[in-house]
């Protein structure tokens, strides 16, 4: 058993099921990212782990304790969401140290503590501050301060960095990444962008319409997706519907050549998913197997320029670094493609 188990997990919204039995066992201590395209049931799911909504079926479990009815402020849990949801009317400080007032926590504790978590967040100086007086990068700080004041079990967030710019996006996700691991909190982070969940999780859940496709380590879920869904939505990625030429010797025909894929196939058709990294225009070690085909695209996009190439019916994208001593391609030139069919995945549906 974990320390935050989540089973058979289920909600509907009238006639409507949004969450199907979900299940998930979460260790102490770590970094779990629920990620999914909008409206898949991720926040629904953290809303029950919160105690904001109450499940149409199913048990969650925090440290050996059933919570589904207890309410949020029972089951101590911080939480963080996209919009600050910081109150306008307090101070930075009194912000961070209001769950703690709440609690009846004495004048002087709540002082320290609330120092002691601006220092973490680096905002040590910024107490006296009101919220309209920062920008959103150190609002969303002083949310996390204040969720993590009255030391959670859990720490849930809630796409706590879609409102923000870019620049910002990145080196706030290292920074709530390095201060969960400095706390050692268990922590679930919901969001839709693949780059989020790969750069910052233990584990992610992918999620589709209310199922947990897959849950894996970041470098599983990349190079060994197990459903289509979770391959399209991670990452960039070639689908290539090719023809079988024998299903029992597992070959497939590529643009006129014979590519054995190292395993029983069914039917005569089968989808492959390829990574634009693992196409080179040029031999190297793994990558043997060279497939003629004519440069369709090329976008030169800075350091790396992509390049699509037609092969038979399919298009292949590849990336290629950019070099100031070699040119780009052209379209219509012709240009074998080589990869290493090990790096060729059979998806199921
Ligand atoms: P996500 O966070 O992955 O974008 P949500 O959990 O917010 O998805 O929503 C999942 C589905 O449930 C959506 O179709 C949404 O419209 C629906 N939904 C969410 N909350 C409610 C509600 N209170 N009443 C009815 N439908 C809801
Ligand atoms: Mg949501």
């Amino acid at each position: 058993m974990g320390f935050l188990d989540i089973s058979n997990l289920q909600k509907s919204f009238g006639a409507t099921q949004v969450v199907k039995d979900f299940n998930l066992s979460v260790e102490k201590g770590e970094f779990i990212s629920f990620l999914g395209p909008s409206g898949c049931g991720k926040t629904t799911t953290l809303r029950m782990v919160a105690g904001f909504e109450v499940p149409s079926a199913g048990t969650i479990r925090i440290d050996g304790r059933d919570v589904v009815r207890l309410r949020p402020n029972q089951r101590n849990i911080g939480m963080v969401f996209q919009s600050y949801a910081l109150f306008p009317n307090l101070t930075v400080a009194d912000n961070v140290g209001f769950g703690l007032r709440v609690a009846g926590v004495p004048r002087t504790d709540r002082a320290e503590r609330v120092a002691e978590m601006l220092a973490i967040v680096g905002l040590a100086d910024f107490g006296a501050r009101y919220p309209f007086q920062l920008s959103g990068g150190q609002q969303q700080r002083v949310a996390l301060a204040r969720a993590l004041a009255v030391r959670p079990q859990v720490l849930l967030l809630d796409e706590p960095l879609s409102a923000l710019d870019a620049k910002i996006r990145v080196s706030l996700r290292e920074e709530i990444r390095a201060i969960q691991r400095k706390l050692g909190i268990t922590t679930i982070y919901v969001t839709h962008d693949q780059e989020e969940a790969l750069s910052m999780s233990d584990r992610i859940v992918v999620m589709n319409n209310g199922v947990a496709d897959q849950v894996g380590a970041p470098f599983d879920i990349y190079n060994r997706p197990a459903t289509r869904f979770v391959a399209s939505f991670v990452g960039t990625l070639n689908l290539l519907d090719v023809r079988v030429v024998d299903a029992g010797a597992g070959t497939v025909s590529l643009g006129g050549t014979t590519v054995p894929l190292g395993r029983q196939l069914r039917g005569d058709k089968v989808t492959l998913a390829l990574r634009p990294e693992a196409v080179g225009l040029a031999p190297s070690d793994g990558r043997t197997l060279g497939v003629e085909g004519r440069i369709a695209e090329v976008h030169f996009l800075g350091s790396v320029i992509r390049i699509r190439v037609r092969v038979g019916d399919a298009r292949i994208s590849l990336d290629t670094f950019n070099s100031a001593d070699h040119p780009p391609p052209q379209v219509g030139d012709p240009a074998t493609v080589w990869l290493n069919p090990r790096d060729l995945m059979v998806l199921a549906d």
